[in-house]
C-alpha cells in the first residue's frame, strides 16, 4: 500500500514559520478514528477495554485523546503511574504491567488503585510485605517455547524475561487465592509488531484454555484477559495492515469456543496495545542540510537517531516521503543520516528516493510510537518539540522543544554553568 503522509509540503511550510524542524507531528483525525474502529472491534465483549501502553507515547495530549475513548493507561514505572493518575484516569483504568518493580512502585499502585499485573511468582511475597495483596491481581504467563502461527515462528518466549512458566502461573495463581485476592487475570505479550490478523486470537485461545484450566484445577474464576500489545502497524509499504475488525472478531470465536462453554463468558478481554493506538498517526519532520558524495550519497538532515532510534538499534525500516515530491521516481539511491558521531545514525540506507535537494523536507512515517518516546540527548542533541495537527489541519505545540536549560536542569544544585551562552 503507498504510504502517504498526512501533511502536505505547503502546510509544513506554513508551520515551520513557528515550529522549526525537526518536530514530531500527529494526526489527531488518525488517532481518533482508530480509537473509534478498536472500541468497536471489540464492542462484542461488554467488559472490554484498551490500556494504552504508555511507554509508546507519553505526551499527556495525547493520553487525553484517547481518554475520552474510555481507553485506560498501561503502566511500567512510577513516573508512568503519576502521569496516569495526575490525568484524572481512575484506578481501574490504569493496568500496571512492570518488572523487576521496586517496593515504592507497587506502593503507590495499590495506593492509586492501579491493577497489578505481576511479572514473577516471588513478586507475590514482595508485593504482601511491601503492600499487601489487592483483591484484583493480575499474573504475567510465559508458556515458553517458540510462539508459532501455522508453523510459522513469530517470536522466541522461551528467551524473554517476563511472566512466570505454566507450573508457576498454577501456583502462583493458589498462592494469591489463599492471600485473599479475588478478582484474577491473566497476561501476556508472546510476540512484538505482529502483521497479521492471527496473533491476537491465537495468543487469546492459549489464554482461554488456560482460564479453563485455572477454573477446573484451582476452582479460580478469571475476571479479565489480558491480551497485552504486539499488534504491528505496517511500516514498509508492501506490508497488509492490520484490520482490527477481523482481529476483534478472530478472539470473539476462540472465546465462543472456550470461554462461553466453560461458564466464563462474562471475563472481560483488556489489551495494551501501544504501537498500533498511535505509530502510523506521527511523523518525524526534518529538513536537508548537506548532501555529501563519497563512497554512498549521503543527505544529512536536522533531525538524528536521537529523535528517533529504531533505525538505529534495531535497523527499523521507516519509510521516508520528500515533501512535494510525492509523485515524483525514487531514482536516486540514497543514506539519509543525522549528524551524530556514530555511524548508526541513519534513518535509511541505500534507498531510492526522488531527487534530493538541500533545504527539502522529508516526512519519515510511523514515528507516533516508540519514537519521541525513545528519544535522548547523546551528543548535546536537544529533544524536538511535538506538534498535534487537529482535524481542521490547524497546529497546535503539545510539548515544546528542549533548550540548553533543560540539557543542564540536574545542575541546578551548583553554579558550573551559571553564565552559559544561551543562545
Ligand atoms: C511495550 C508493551 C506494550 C505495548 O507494546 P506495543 O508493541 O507497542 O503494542 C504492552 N504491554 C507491555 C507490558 C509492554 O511492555
Amino acid at each position: 500500500m503507498e504510504k502517504k503522509p498526512f501533511v502536505t509540503k505547503e502546510e509544513i511550510e506554513e508551520i515551520v514559520k513557528t515550529y522549526p524542524t525537526p518536530f514530531h507531528i500527529y494526526d489527531e483525525a488518525g488517532i481518533r478514528k482508530n480509537c473509534e474502529d478498536v472500541q468497536e472491534a471489540f464492542s462484542w465483549n461488554p467488559g472490554y477495554r484498551e490500556f494504552f501502553a504508555v511507554k509508546a507515547n507519553p505526551n499527556p495530549f495525547i493520553l487525553k485523546i484517547l481518554k475520552e475513548y474510555g481507553i485506560g493507561c498501561d503502566c511500567s514505572s512510577m513516573v508512568e503511574l503519576k502521569i496516569a493518575h495526575a490525568l484524572g484516569f481512575p484506578g481501574d483504568m490504569i493496568m500496571f504491567s512492570s518488572n523487576v518493580t521496586p517496593a515504592e512502585e507497587y506502593v503507590y499502585a495499590k495506593k492509586i488503585g492501579a491493577i497489578i499485573n505481576l511479572d514473577d511468582i516471588s513478586h507475590i511475597e514482595y508485593l504482601e510485605n511491601c503492600a499487601g495483596i489487592p483483591e484484583t491481581i493480575c499474573c504475567r504467563y510465559n508458556p515458553g517455547g517458540v510462539f508459532k502461527i501455522h508453523n510459522n515462528i513469530m517470536d522466541n518466549p522461551a528467551e524473554a524475561k517476563y511472566g512466570f512458566t505454566t507450573e508457576q502461573l498454577f501456583e502462583g495463581m493458589a498462592k494469591l487465592k489463599e492471600k485473599g485476592a479475588k478478582r484474577f487475570g491473566i497476561h501476556a505479550f508472546l510476540a512484538s509488531n505482529t502483521v497479521t490478523n492471527e496473533y491476537y486470537p491465537t495468543l487469546a485461545r492459549t489464554l482461554f484454555e488456560t482460564a479453563v484450566e485455572l477454573k477446573n484445577r484451582l476452582d479460580i474464576k478469571i475476571s479479565f484477559i489480558n491480551l497485552s500489545g504486539g499488534v504491528g502497524i505496517p511500516y514498509r509499504p508492501d506490508q497488509t495492515p492490520n484490520d482490527i475488525r477481523v482481529i476483534g472478531e478472530g478472539v470473539r470465536k476462540a472465546f465462543e469456543e472456550v470461554m462461553v462453554p466453560a461458564g466464563l463468558g462474562d471475563a472481560a478481554i483488556y489489551t495494551e496495545m501501544g504501537r498500533f493506538m498511535t505509530g502510523p498517526y506521527g511523523g518525524l519532520v526534518t529538513k536537508v542540510l548537506h548532501e555529501k558524495k563519497t563512497y554512498r550519497d549521503y543527505i544529512g538532515c536536522d533531525a538524528c537517531a536521537a529523535n528517533l532510534m529504531r533505525p538505529a538499534v534495531y535497523d527499523a525500516y521507516h519509510h521516508i516521503t520528500v515533501l512535494g515530491k510525492e509523485n515524483e521516481t525514487c531514482d536516486h539511491k540514497y543514506d539519509v543520516t543525522g549528524s551524530l558521531c556514530e555511524n548508526c545514525d541513519k534513518f535509511a540506507k541505500e534507498r531510492m528516493l526522488p531527487e534530493i535537494n538541500i533545504g527539502d523536507y522529508l516526512f519519515i512515517h510511523d514515528t507516533g510510537a516508540h519514537g519521541y518516546a525513545m528519544g535522548y540527548q547523546y551528543n548535546g542533541k536537544l529533544r524536538s518539540a511535538e506538534l498535534l495537527l487537529h482535524p481542521d489541519h490547524t497546529v497546535t505545540l503539545i510539548r515544546r522543544a528542549e533548550n540548553i536549560h533543560d540539557y543542564l536542569s540536574t545542575f541546578d544544585f551548583c553554579d558550573v554553568y551559571d553564565g552559559i551562552d544561551e543562545d
